[in-house]
């Protein structure tokens, strides 16, 4: 269910706040210039067509990629390139996309791995009951190995695994990418349930349209590598171009052409 939240811009107190970053593939341009806020405690969203450059902003915020230009501070430190392990270390921890799970590992040995870098054992156990609590087949599962798991499931252990490093910030990469309709409701109400209960900030990138503005509190919408259009998801939900083109539904007026003027460019 949406929920009022004020305007992450301008509000001052972003936990994690991503300034004019610019990613390349060796030569290929990503992302081109994108900006964008995560308050403490929200969720906020990242909408996109495949090929947009949402995994390629999750990529650079977890220091699995470098940004040729541009700031991301985090909890008022600057943490653009640094390596992936310190910045989970500081409590930014990455769900990436595909459920990139240890296949051979069994899915107790994945959430472990999940916690490598802490020493609070008796924590660790704690959040591992609090997954299997959110995910009761992982319990059952547990000792199996991770390529025994549904595709369903791997994306429950992925999402868990993440939570294992007792992240402030959570990055979701496409949650709901081959699941059926049942599956992504299900694990969505948990992603709002680790939100509502533990407090974690999530930033989600989702081609899902409909189920990423029910989540989140704030989106932005990104095209071939550009910030579009931003705002509260329910005033999101009510403009017509996001009704056309990201969730399907056609009015009479005008077709086939974005109504949206092309955002600031912050070069
Ligand atoms: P998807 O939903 O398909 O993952 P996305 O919005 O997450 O899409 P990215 O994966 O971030 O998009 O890709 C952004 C752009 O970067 C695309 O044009 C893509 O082709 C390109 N790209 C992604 N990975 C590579 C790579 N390893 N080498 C070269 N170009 C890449």
């Amino acid at each position: 269910m949406p929920r009022d939240a004020p305007s992450p811009v301008g509000a001052g107190s972003a936990l994690l706040k991503v300034t004019n970053i610019e990613t390349y593939y060796g030569p290929i341009q990503a992302i081109r210039g994108v900006s964008l806020e995560v308050p403490d405690g929200r969720i906020v969203a990242v909408l996109g067509a495949n090929g947009a450059g949402k995994t390629t902003i999750l990529k650079t915020i977890s220091g699995v990629m470098d940004p040729r230009k541009g700031q991301i501070v985090f909890d008022g430190r600057e943490i653009q390139r640094m390596s992936p392990d310190r910045v989970m270390r500081l409590g930014i921890c990455h769900a990436p996309e595909g459920r990139e799970v240890f296949p051979f590992l069994t899915v107790r040995e994945n959430l472990m791995m999940g916690a490598y870098t802490r020493r609070d054992r008796d924590a660790v156990a704690r959040d591992m009951e609090t997954c299997f609590g959110y995910f009761p087949v992982l319990q059952e599962r547990q000792h199996q190995r991770a390529s025994q798991l549904s595709g369903g499931q791997q994306q429950m252990l992925s999402i868990s695994r993440a939570l294992m490093g007792a992240p402030r910030v959570l990055l979701l990469d496409e949650p709901s990418l081959g699941l059926s309709p049942i599956l992504v409701k299900q694990i969505f109400e948990i992603v709002r349930r680790i939100n509502r209960e533990r407090g974690t900030a999530i930033l989600l990138v989702e081609q899902n349209a409909h189920i990423a503005l029910e989540t989140a509190d704030y989106g932005y919408v990104i095209e071939v590598g550009r910030i579009v259009m931003e705002d509260e998801c329910s005033r999101l939900m009510q403009k017509d171009d996001i009704k056309e083109f990201y969730l399907g539904q056609k009015d009479a007026g005008v077709r086939g052409r974005r109504r949206w003027k092309k955002k600031k460019l912050w070069r």
